[in-house]
């Protein structure tokens, strides 16, 4: 999946577009969006500018208080990746999710264009979805495996657990006073001091 991302990152996806470019005659159109395009297929269409693109972008974004216009790809995975998050599992997830998703738009054109599967932001957001939580349960585990995006999501705003500590001194008492130490321990209701 990060493999996809870089290619598209660096404009190297065989879209139609960079297949004319070889010289073959390609009929334009898109096999991401309804009703479907009829420009030349490119990078920038079928990963973000596309209404399918968008679409899929904004379900996975919103609850992550990110915005989906019509920045360059660039500039999505640097919003997602530098944000500031509530926890270490939403922080993870918005680094891997730009990854999954570019993988899922990818292998959605691909099955419209070759198998003739018709895109539905549903079934992508089902698939995003099961590539998350796999991953998001191989870096954390505890994560049930049927998990739909609404329940995922739920993690998302939940704040971290912010633990401090307080620094304790011995401070001996004022002349003529005595002071009793206690390791504080207790085993099986007999407890010792020191
Ligand atoms: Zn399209």
């Amino acid at each position: 999946m990060a493999f996809v991302t870089w290619r598209v990152l660096y404009n190297k996806m065989p879209t139609d577009e960079k297949i004319a470019k070889l010289g073959y005659t390609i009929q334009p159109r898109c096999y991401c969006c309804t009703p479907t395009s009829t420009t030349l297929e490119t990078s920038a269409h079928l990963f973000w500018e596309g209404t399918y693109a968008q679409d899929i972008w904004k379900i996975f974004a919103a609850p992550f208080g990110l915005q989906v216009g019509n920045q360059q790809y660039s500039h999505i995975l640097l919003q997602w990746w530098n944000h500031r998050y509530m926890n270490l599992v939403t922080s993870f997830m918005a680094r891997v999710l730009p990854a999954i998703i570019t993988w899922e738009l990818w292998r959605s054109r691909c099955a419209s264009k070759y198998g003739g599967e018709a895109p539905q932001s549903r079934r992508s957001e089902k698939l995003i979805t099961a590539n998350l939580v796999e991953v998001v349960r191989q870096k954390f585990g505890k994560l049930q495996q049927q998990l739909s995006w609404d329940q995922l999501q739920k993690l998302i705003d939940q704040p971290m657990v912010h633990r401090t500590s307080k620094l304790v001194r011995w401070v001996k008492p004022p002349p003529m006073s005595y002071k009793l130490n206690s390791d504080g321990s207790c085993q099986e209701g007999n407890s010792g001091a020191g």
